[in-house]
């Protein structure tokens, strides 16, 4: 049996869950931050989460290239990439609990009934299975939110969705039916030979809904152009919703537009009255997020930004990467257009030329081998040519490599992660750094604090000495060949509080040249940009100040917000 805070007539959470029809990648991740940024706005205190229906535990093992970024939160968490959205949009940290998939799911269930705590019951689906859904979206309720938003991935029809559907649906009659509200989220396509708006797909996907037992409180209907008020009337009147239930939600300019579209659609205000928040009691104050808007559409000059990774053909792998690109950006007047660079085609089709025509260079995070001689050859051309150059964890540890290679005359320097008999392993694990086999090759996950040296490139960008970062990565500085590294140059300007591990490298005598073993990019917000993006743009921007005009026109780059 489910509990609720404030049973006792005090203040009660409220849940809304947001499911998705008709299509995959509507949008529904970005419907439900921008829901959450909204309810934020109203002054309530939001917290979210994403309920996935694979069988993964969780997704860091799935390919970045098929599934996307890995969003890694403060504790460790490696989830799915609506994460990002929704700390990026209600600027809350989130914990790994804000992640539950179908394999976590049943392997707790299933350690459970190993350990006997089902007493010999039969162990099921219902009541097991969704019990132990139920009890997940419960917790995080019982953590201060006035408002818990829960996104279930996949679409309804999906047959692995199911036991996630009988779970939201079980919910309200747990929670009590002013506690829930059901928004779904659906496609209205355009048929260009009949020239019409077709209201067919959403009807099918509400019927489905509602064969699970649930009848959204809320549609919100993605189409290429709005909804007419007849068309509202419509789907009002067939899948038996007021017509302000009606949400239409076409294609934003940018992504930072969408609460705003859904703020004026009426999307917050439908939910506050199912749930029975006070529209007066809270009302809207969306000027924050309208400044940031407004950044966004009033930029003066455009920055080149290459991004060098092994997975640029799905820049959903590197999301965060390009967003606080896009931040730093907005923070300087600037849009960033991004290119995706593929790094195993460096240096020989993608050129130096090529890569000397940026204004500035991210190597971001990755595994294995493929594209890392890539990686090192654009560190050294930026290195070389001046280019201002972030590097994201594998960046940092390729710009170490090169700089071992080029500067420190070990031309057989490398990562163990690559080379297991390199003659010069200036990026180990701990274990093999420190002669010893029993610390083995376990993961580096989650925020870890950092010491910044005092008159640092790093130090002086974060403005403090003390800062905190996300990490996911096996391999370390290799810290034998630190004083080598330092006396020639690369400074080692961040460690571990112990001073053991480096966090941060870099070249004073450069524009700047800044790697970190951690992942800022899981910390940046549209109106508080990562200071280390931030640095990396604004030397970008001196740089294009002093540039000739580009050969290739940076508007016709794949630089979609
Ligand atoms: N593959 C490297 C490591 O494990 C870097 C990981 C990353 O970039 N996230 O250390």
């Amino acid at each position: 049996m489910l509990v609720f805070r404030g049973s006792g007539g005090l203040r009660m959470t409220k849940f809304v869950f947001v499911t998705g029809g008709v299509s995959s990648s509507l949008g529904k991740g970005l419907t439900a931050s921008s829901l959450g940024r909204l309810l934020k706005s109203r002054g309530l205190k939001v917290t979210m989460c994403k309920l996935d229906p694979y069988l993964n535990v969780d997704p860091g093992t799935m390919n970045p290239g098929e599934h996307g970024e890995v969003f890694v939160t403060d504790d460790g968490g490696e989830t799915d990439l609506d994460l990002g959205h929704y700390e990026r949009f209600i600027d809350e940290s989130l914990s790994k609990m804000s992640n539950t998939t179908t394999g976590s799911v049943y392997s707790n269930v299933i350690a459970k009934e190993r350990r006997g705590d089902y007493l010999g019951k039969t162990v099921q689906v219902i009541p097991h299975i969704t019990d132990e859904i139920k009890e997940r979206v419960r917790r995080l309720g019982t953590l201060g939110a006035d408002v818990v938003i829960v996104e279930i991935g996949g679409t309804v029809g999906d047959i692995e969705i199911v036991p996630f559907i009988e779970s939201i649906r079980q919910f309200r009659r747990d929670a009590g039916r002013d506690n829930v509200c059901y928004v779904h989220l659906t496609l209205v396509p355009y048929l260009a030979p009949s020239g019409e708006q077709k209201t067919k797909p959403t009807q099918h996907s509400v019927t489905e809904l509602r064969s699970r037992g649930i009848q959204p409180d809320i549609i919100v209907c993605r189409s290429d152009q709005p909804l007419s008020d007849g068309l509202k009337r419509k789907i009002s009147l067939l899948c038996d919703v007021p017509m302000q239930a009606v949400i239409s939600a076409v294609d934003a300019p940018s992504i930072y537009d969408i609460p705003i579209t859904m703020h004026d659609e009426g999307l917050d205000t439908m939910v506050c009255n199912t749930l029975g928040i006070d529209l007066e009691a809270n009302p809207i104050d969306l000027s924050a997020w309208r400044d940031v808007v407004r950044r966004v559409h009033s930029t003066t000059k455009t920055l080149r930004i290459g991004v060098i990774g092994k997975y640029v053909t799905m820049p959903d792998a590197y999301l965060s990467v390009g967003e606080s690109i896009r931040h730093a950006g907005f923070a300087v007047g600037a849009k960033t257009a991004i290119e995706w660079l593929e790094a195993e085609r460096v240096p020989t089709e993608i050129d130096s030329e090529r890569i000397r025509q940026l204004d500035g260079i991210v190597v971001p995070g990755g595994f294995g081998e493929r594209g890392v001689e890539g990686m090192i050859a654009a560190a050294r051309i930026a290195r070389e040519h001046d280019i201002p150059y972030l590097g994201l964890c594998l960046g940092m540890q390729v710009m170490v490599v090169e700089f071992a290679r080029h500067c420190l005359g070990l031309s057989d320097a490398h990562s163990t992660e690559i080379s297991i008999s390199t003659s010069a392993p200036v990026i180990a694990l701990m274990a093999e750094q420190m002669d010893v086999t029993d610390l083995g090759g376990t993961m580096r996950l989650g925020a870890c604090p950092a010491m910044l040296d005092e008159g640092s490139v790093v130090a002086e960008l974060y403005g403090t000495t003390v800062v905190s970062e996300r990490h996911r990565h096996r391999y370390e500085f290799n810290s034998r060949y630190r004083a080598q590294f330092e006396a020639a140059g690369m400074r080692c300007s961040g460690t571990s509080p112990d001073g053991r591990l480096v966090e941060f490298t870099e070249i004073a005598d450069h524009p700047f040249y800044v790697g970190t073993q951690a992942h800022p990019e899981f910390k940046s917000r549209p109106d508080r940009p990562h200071p280390l993006f931030l640095g990396l743009i604004k030397a970008a921007a001196a740089r294009a100040e002093g540039r000739e005009p580009h050969i290739i026109d940076p508007e016709s780059v794949n630089a979609t917000l």
